[in-house]
């Protein structure tokens, strides 16, 4: 996609914004496509292997069909890092007004569900636009002038939570919350396993939660993070999510979780705080990098965890 342009404007960015988020309703990115078929091939329970199949079937005719490849479309929200040096004509403001005109359209145009609501009178403006509606969270990278742009529509009203632990407990504490998350919530098939797991550890409660959601929907299925003893964890979690035996949809199988990948922040010292979120099987997610000349590059790989983002010490 190229739009010919010398600068990023609201019309590029309203552009792109359309274009990502009706990408990431229909097609599923290609780790998520791959890890799918992967856990069909080695399912050995006929009917996860069934299930399997279905969702691989949906999803080929999801494109075909040019709809999205889940009736609900979830909470579409967009992760914007923007390069150091970008200038964007109209600034954020005019940023945040184009992704929720986009968003209104893409709900109408693509048929979105319009999942949005007041929450006490359950008005619905038909849009998925109102108070803090759609997400945008932000984050920065050095000498750089482009703007990365990535739409996710996170479904599953459920597979998120809190604990607060104590350092002493340690890895098995670790465990032991993410057995009872999913024993919560997968094994009901609230979360629409298989999913992708996101874990956040450490951080204040809020810096927590978040980063177990970009954890979930951040990160490409397969990569590890760079730390070893995060790694680790990741690879140990994820052999014990699937040793539930809990499986796609909850009908017993293989495969519970496609991945699971850990996020870490410096905490306090008296306590180690964990959250976990759950990105179910309809794994919609969509970026796009909007060059300073206005060029624009779609790839699958969000890289929105850069060594800068999790950078630590001083400067
Ligand atoms: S959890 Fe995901 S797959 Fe299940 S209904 Fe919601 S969006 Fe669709």
């Amino acid at each position: 996609m190229t739009i010919a342009a010398d600068s990023i404007t609201e019309q590029v960015l309203y552009d792109v914004a359309y274009e990502a988020n009706k990408r990431a309703a229909i097609a599923l990115p290609t780790d998520g496509a791959s890890a799918i078929h992967e856990a069909h091939i080695r399912e050995t329970k006929p009917m996860a292997r069934f299930v399997l199949g279905q969702i691989l079937e949906n999803a080929e005719l999801a494109i075909n069909e040019d709809r999205p490849m889940c009736g609900d479309t979830g909470l579409p929200r967009y992760y914007v890092k923007a390069g150091n040096e970008a200038r964007i004509a109209g600034g954020f403001v005019g940023l945040e007004r184009a992704f929720r005109n986009a968003l209104a359209d893409v709900t109408r145009d693509v048929q979105l569900r319009a999942n949005r609501v007041h929450p006490l009178t359950r008005k619905n403006p038909g849009n998925n636009v109102g108070i803090f509606a759609p997400d945008v969270d932000y984050s920065f990278e050095p000498d750089a002038d482009w703007v990365d742009v990535t739409v996710v529509h996170k479904g599953g009203l459920f597979g998120t939570d809190y604990r607060m632990l104590f350092p002493a407990d340690g890895t098995d504490g670790i465990k032991r919350f993410l057995l009872d998350n999913l024993a919560a919530f997968a094994r009901r098939g609230l979360s629409c396993p298989p999913v992708v797991i996101g874990v956040g550890l450490g951080g204040t409660k809020d810096r927590c939660v978040s980063l177990s959601k970009e954890a979930a929907c951040l990160r490409m299925i397969g990569d590890r993070h760079p730390d070893p003893s995060v790694a680790d964890l990741e690879q140990e979690l994820k052999e014990l999510a699937n040793k539930t035996g809990f499986g796609v949809m909850g009908v017993g199988g293989d495969t519970t979780a496609l991945d699971v990948n850990v996020e870490i922040a410096y905490t306090h010292t008296g306590g180690l705080p964990i959250a976990i979120s759950q990105f179910c099987l309809a794994y919609r997610r969509s970026t796009a990098r909007i060059h300073a000349d206005a060029s624009v590059e779609f790839r699958d790989e969000p890289l929105w965890f850069t060594p800068y983002y999790r950078r630590e010490g001083v400067e």
